[in-house]
């Protein structure tokens, strides 16, 4: 089973991917994994990808998609994979087409995990941290027992500068704009599938879970 998943920061991407791993023992291939391992195993790609990290630039798609293309290609791709990260633009898009039919697979699921923007700004801001001893809340999944208050002794709360929900939203913005032409062009092939992520994560991967099921008859 081979999938592209999708999904902005703070969607529920990186659980859901773990939940889907787990379940259908496959690979997890994501963009900073395979980088680091190609870096680790010292491949000529890898080198390459490095030189350009090390400078501080960003690694060029055709280093990019040698490094996807030599990931698919391992014994453990066999039975399928989970593509996290990769592709980010149409370019890279095609790239991994190419890449598919040069490797006899294609990909089944191309999966978009959909929240609502407002939703995704209170999930990526929620984050409070005690001004005494340090200890991160998060006012949706975590919150402390009194509004503003550490539960361990009273210590006064406060956001970071990078969770101020302005901040947030400007960043979001920018992942949004460049996440919509790689949706638009998959809903153009006619092969993405909407999952709702506002909802439980059990039934987000309930959902995945039935569509992924759905394929297999
Ligand atoms: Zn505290």
């Amino acid at each position: 089973m081979n999938i592209v998943l999708m999904g902005l920061p703070g969607a529920g991407k990186g659980t859901q991917a773990d939940k889907i791993i787990e379940k259908y023992a496959i690979p997890h291939i994501s963009t900073g994994d395979m980088f680091r391992a190609a870096i680790k195993n010292g491949t000529e790609l890898g080198l390459k990808a490095k030189s350009f990290m090390d400078e501080g630039k960003l690694v060029p798609d055709e280093v990019t998609i040698g490094i996807v293309r030599d990931r698919l290609s391992q014994a453990d791709c066999e039975k399928g994979f989970l593509l996290d990260g990769f592709p980010r633009t149409v370019p890279q898009a095609e790239a991994l087409d190419s890449i598919l039919v040069e490797l006899g697979k294609n990909i089944e699921h191309t999966i978009n995990i959909e929240v609502e923007k407002d939703e995704l700004v209170a999930r990526l801001s929620g984050r409070r941290i005690c001004k005494t001893c340090g200890t991160s809340y998060h006012l949706i999944f975590n919150p402390p027992a009194e509004e503003g208050k550490c539960d361990k002794e009273g210590g006064e709360l406060y956001t970071r500068a990078d969770d101020n929900p302005e901040t947030v939203s400007n960043r979001l913005e920018v992942n949004m704009n460049q996440a919509q032409p790689l949706l638009d062009f998959y809903q153009a092939k006619g092969v993405l599938s909407n999952i709702n992520g506002q909802q439980h994560i059990d039934l987000v991967f309930a959902d995945l879970d039935a569509l992924l099921q759905s394929s297999r008859s």
